[in-house]
């Protein structure tokens, strides 16, 4: 797919927000929440990449991604994305194998899921946000690139992390991009996941239990 050129990118951002701005959400009660989508509609059957692309931005006004807090189930039967595939993406493919996962663990009571390498020993991610979690000692952890997807509400968290722990506050002594088990996890100070729509989504009781 081409790029979409950044100009026109932000241009279609500004236009969108002004056609809708009677959505935008009183501040403190949600947000206007903005999807771009770059799409084939080449006028073609075959499997092939397309010879036209169409790139629209949806909006909508949204509320609390995880109302009431994240409780996220850990999920070790179904893999999200594989090494060396489109995991760093965010295409609309690598969703739809998660909603089968989501619903059940949705129905059981859980907000989202919680993925795990295929051989269940290190976190990657919540179907749609990133994890991040604080050690006893206040080591900031999140899982390393390749299969995950570099969010930019991550990158925006690990920026001010860093900035933290250089700062005499003592609330975090180190940032670490790395690998995270389940046990790192459940002896955790605190955990949470990130997104653009998931905002900070911190679970439901503060006790650092996923
Ligand atoms: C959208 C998304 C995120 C969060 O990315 P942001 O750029 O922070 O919105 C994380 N993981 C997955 C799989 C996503 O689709």
């Amino acid at each position: 797919m081409p790029p979409v050129p950044q100009d026109l990118f932000l241009e279609m951002c500004y236009e969108a927000v002004r056609a809708n701005a009677d959505w935008v959400p009183p501040e403190g009660k949600g947000a206007l929440y903005l999807r771009p989508l770059l799409m084939g509609s080449g006028a073609a059957l075959g499997v092939g990449p397309s010879s036209e692309f169409t790139f629209v931005i949806y909006v909508a006004p949204v509320g609390s991604y995880f109302p009431g807090g994240a409780r996220l189930r850990v999920e070790t039967n179904h893999h999200r994305a594989a090494e060396m595939g489109v995991g760093y993406v965010k295409a609309a493919g690598n969703y739809a194998p998660c909603f089968l996962p989501q619903k059940d663990a949705k129905e059981k009571g859980f907000s989202d899921v919680l993925y795990f390498d295929p051989s269940g020993t290190r976190v990657e991610e919540a179907a749609a946000s990133n994890f991040f979690c604080v050690t006893k000692d206040g080591v900031l952890k999140t899982p390393s690139l390749g299969t995950i997807l570099a969010g930019v509400t991550r990158d925006t968290i690990l920026k001010l992390a860093r900035r933290l722990t250089s700062t005499e506050s003592g609330l975090l002594t180190s940032v670490q991009e790395t690998s995270i088990s389940l046990g790192e996890i459940l002896e955790a100070r605190e955990a949470f996941v990130t997104g653009t729509a998931a905002a900070v989504g911190w679970p439901s009781h503060r006790d650092g239990n996923v």
